[in-house]
């Protein structure tokens, strides 16, 4: 596997470094992927905005139509995608293969919006206009959880409402970026889309540059503010995707034998490394033994292993560093709590964790209060529902959550009282394409898919007209 080159004003070029690219599932080098310096992150900007006055001033049903033949090129290469994916990321090859799908599908949602001027007033003495134009450069950054479909999610509405790229995937995960910019090359024309590595030093120079317009940055709350602070020299538009610790509270009236696997699945799906994965869930005291067993189970009837391996349910922590933090909330386990299952790494090579169930553990503990974004459930007892809410939104995240009842109504009305920019029930982790996201407090600012996130890449002009 060789042969990865950035894309710099519609030209596939090398890096001027190189780093290694690491397979989660061996600890391995895959292969190198080209790293940009400081001189290539300015060639890149600069070509996003030489290129932005000419595809701004395209008509929209031609960026749609490109968008669409985006869509069709990754669909053609789906497999292979899904492959690089499963190799660079870890997750199992069919949750790749999803993850390319909704890849592809976002592109095609993205392509069937327009923006026409809308008429917000009109009587005998004016007429009120808004029309929504382009930013400029959009500096699209993304984290190694899900790398294809968070690119997509800024790209797609990006490009649609007439703004140039410049993306930077995390550096552990740079393959499919760099993949989807080969793509970009042959179809969008010359500066439209680049794509840049780095090894996670560039982002504030691309943050704070002054030629980029907006940030859409998906990554953790932590770097979410230095993304701030970056770009608050030229008032850059911003959208933060960011960190989150969803709660689900299950109420009594709920059957553990059924409601338990679509819990673990909000809870592991990804090896837990999803952003809105369930990441603390409070059970009814009268239930919380039975709970407690049937996730128990599910862990220990769990196939971990390399994704690329038919029938492995679950892959590997994605890279070394969060492998080691990981082993810390592990240890914190330990410490804290009672393990029902799981509770170690795996003894072979790669960054491999025992989907882990921890019950009996204090609300103090780190893995409580913290983002432990690793297959390691905390599984917490109540009794009384206020009090149930009241520790749920105690925390300054406030991503997803979910209410799990036989009582709609009920679930209803405690789902209202969840402090969080999206709450499930009985479900987790249902994220529709036209459906805006948003995190609430330090989860993030402003949304992502649906209208709204298409809106976000757009400023409004008021044209008030006398009559
Ligand atoms: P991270 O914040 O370490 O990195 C994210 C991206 O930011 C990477 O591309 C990285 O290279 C870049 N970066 C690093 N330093 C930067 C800086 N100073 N300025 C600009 N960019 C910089 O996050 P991660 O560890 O890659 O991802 C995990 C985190 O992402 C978790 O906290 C998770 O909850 C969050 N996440 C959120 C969502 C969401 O939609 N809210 C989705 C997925 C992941």
């Amino acid at each position: 596997m060789t042969g990865f080159r950035l894309l710099i004003k519609g030209r596939l070029v090398p890096g001027a470094g190189a780093l290694d690219v690491i397979n989660p599932a061996t600890g391995r080098t895959l292969t190198a992927a080209p790293r940009a310096d400081r001189a290539q992150l300015d060639q890149a900007v600069a070509a996003a905005k030489a290129a932005f006055p000419t595809w701004s001033a395209t008509p929209l049903p031609r960026r749609a139509a490109l968008l669409v033949k985006l869509a069709e090129a990754v669909e053609v290469e789906q497999g292979d995608f899904a492959r690089l994916l499963t190799q660079e990321q870890g997750k199992p090859l069919p949750q790749a293969a999803d993850e390319i799908a909704l890849s592809v599908a976002t592109l095609r949602y993205f392509a069937t919006l327009d923006l026409p001027p809308e008429v917000l007033k009109e009587d005998a003495t004016r007429k009120v206009v808004r029309q929504h134009k382009p930013l400029g450069v959009v500096a699209a950054i993304t984290p190694w959880n899900f790398p294809v479909v968070l690119l997509m999610i800024k790209v797609g509405p990006a490009l649609l409402a007439g703004n140039t790229v410049v993306a930077k995937p995390a550096p552990t995960t740079p393959l499919t970026t760099l993949k989807f910019g080969e793509l970009c090359a042959r179809i969008l024309p010359a500066g439209v889309v680049n794509v840049i590595v780095d090894q996670n030093d560039l982002g504030p120079a691309l943050t704070g540059h002054p030629d980029v317009a907006k940030v859409a940055f998906t990554g953790s709350t932590a770097t979410g503010k230095k993304v701030m602070e970056n770009a608050a020299g030229t008032l850059k538009r911003l959208t933060l995707e960011l960190g989150g610790n969803d709660a689900a509270i299950v109420l009594a009236d709920v059957d553990p034998k059924e409601a338990a696997p679509k819990i673990y699945a909000g809870a592991m799906f990804n090896a837990g490394q999803a952003c809105i994965a369930i990441k603390r869930l409070y059970v009814h005291d009268s239930i919380y033994d039975a709970v407690c067993d049937e996730l128990g189970r599910l862990a220990r009837e769990t196939v971990v292993g390399d994704g690329l391996e038919p029938g492995t349910q679950m892959g590997p922590i994605q890279n070394q560093a969060q492998f080691e933090k990981v082993k810390g909330f592990l240890e914190d386990a330990r410490r804290n709590g009672t393990i029902v299952a799981g509770g170690r790494v795996l003894e072979r090579q790669g960054y491999f964790v025992q989907p882990t169930i921890v019950r009996d553990i204090p609300d103090h503990a780190r893995l409580v209060r913290e983002e432990q974004f690793g297959p390691v459930l905390p599984v917490l007892r109540y009794s009384d529902i206020d009090e149930v809410i009241s520790r749920a939104n105690d925390t300054d995240f406030g991503l997803g959550g979910s209410v799990w009842s036989t009582d709609r109504d009920r679930a209803f009305g405690v789902a209202a009282r969840i402090n969080s920019g999206t709450v499930w029930v009985n479900k987790h982790l249902d994220v529709g394409l036209d459906t805006p996201f948003a995190g609430a407090k330090q989860s993030g600012i402003g949304a992502e898919m649906g209208r709204e996130g298409l809106e976000a890449f757009t400023q409004a002009t008021i044209i008030n007209m006398a009559k």
